[in-house]
């Protein structure tokens, strides 16, 4: 199958999941409107295209994953999932594939008349429990040790704060920052001088473009890819300047999580491979979800990752916003990942925001900090391992 034609199929799923209301509206077609070509009534419905599959989700066969495989079809018709039958039961269809290579494509086909729908998932062998930390909105700790011109990085308590954690848990921490504050300070005010304590801290504490500044709101869900691509290189050209390419990373996230679909292709472009969101429903729309759609955003809301294909960027849930969560509701949020099964999460991505550390800030959290340490002591304890997800898969290996 060519590159072109799976786009197609694609293309034609996503017509498709955007007119059928639910799996028993399977059967219905669009509409033949225009340029719109009919869609299959073959639906594939699980696994979820660019789904990322582990241990949990399937079953050890002959050194490969075997996964259920579901979908509907129209009853008259026979079904061949990757060249086995399947079972018919109404107009659902089940099967069971092996996953033996890192990406499988699944085709449920109906020979009689050549109708067909596909999809990819990813297969995690390797997978075991790990969790990363994205802090954003990051700009005042910057500030503090330009002003201050401490002389240490770790003078500043932010960092220190960050060291502590890293020496007593491990975790590692990726700073998602900002090019200017708002009172006009901006990272070309930063030192060099740090350069090798930035190094020396490398292997755990990566600095990461999030946005131009705080404000506005939502600064790139409908900016043009030039506009983001602009601010990335300012702030990738200072973090080189100042931190040195070990330090350097790619963005876990971008300021509101929103951005266009030529933007996400050009970060792609630069290299990022991972983003998080909240992918959570506000009055009545996902929101925060790198406008993927509906669809998209309730299967990451339940299952906490999924690869585009097409982008190539593997996009997952926040399983908590410390700064949103008081120590005792730490472990009602982070509790139902371990539930057995399916909902058994083996990559939990935690977040919080640097600003409510910060006494001077207006909605300053004075618990923060025992907030976060809640959260990396919950995985810690169940025992997830630190990592970077943007390295091999998820931070395991690839
Ligand atoms: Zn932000």
């Amino acid at each position: 199958m060519t590159h072109s034609l799976i786009s197609q199929g694609q293309t034609n799923r996503r017509k498709f999941l955007r007119s059928a209301a639910s799996g028993a509206a399977a059967v219905i077609l669009t509409p033949a409107s225009g340029k719109d070509a009919p869609v299959s009534p073959v639906l594939i419905e699980e696994p979820f295209n660019g789904a990322i599959l582990d241990r949990h989700h399937g079953r050890p066969c002959g050194g490969g994953l075997a996964v259920r495989v579901a979908g509907s079809a129209p009853e008259s018709l026979r079904v061949v999932v990757n060249g086995t039958p399947a079972r018919r039961k109404g107009n659902r269809f089940f099967s069971e594939v092996t996953l033996s290579q890192k990406v499988t494509e699944i085709v449920a086909r109906c020979p009689g008349s050549g109708e067909e729908d596909r999809v990819r998932v990813v297969w995690d062998r390797f997978s075991s429990p790990r969790y990363d930390f994205a802090l954003d909105d990051n700009i005042f700790f910057l500030r503090d040790i330009a002003r201050q011109r401490y002389a240490s990085l770790f003078d500043c308590f932010y960092l220190k704060m960050l060291r502590d954690w890293h020496r007593k848990y491990g975790t590692c921490f990726t700073a998602n920052i900002y090019f200017a504050s708002e009172d006009g300070f901006t990272l070309t005010a930063f030192p060099d001088r740090y350069m090798k304590e930035w190094k020396e801290n490398a292997d755990w504490l990566k600095l990461a473009f999030h946005a131009y500044a705080d404000r506005p709101d939502r600064p790139y869900q409908d900016a043009p890819a030039a506009k983001l691509l602009g601010d990335y290189d300012r702030v990738a050209e200072q973090i080189l300047r100042f931190a040195g390419p070990d330090t350097f990373a790619t963005p876990t996230n971008l300021h509101w999580s929103m951005a266009r679909p030529d933007a996400l292709k050009a970060l792609a472009q630069r290299g990022v491979r991972v983003l998080s969101g909240y992918f959570r429903p506000y009055n009545g729309r996902w929101d925060i979800n790198y406008d993927l759609g509906a669809k998209r955003s309730e299967y990451l809301s339940r299952q906490d990752r999924l690869m585009d294909f097409d982008l190539g960027i593997i996009f997952i849930r926040d399983a908590i916003v410390c700064n949103e969560n008081s120590v005792g509701q730490v472990a009602a949020v982070l509790d139902p990942l371990t539930r057995s099964g399916t909902d058994q999460k083996e990559t939990i991505n935690l977040l919080t925001h640097e600003q409510y550390f910060w006494p001077f800030y207006s909605r300053h959290l004075p618990d923060h900090p025992q907030r976060v340490e809640a959260a990396i002591r919950w995985v810690t304890d169940h025992g997830y391992k630190p990592a970077f997800f943007r390295d091999g898969l998820l931070g395991g290996a690839a």
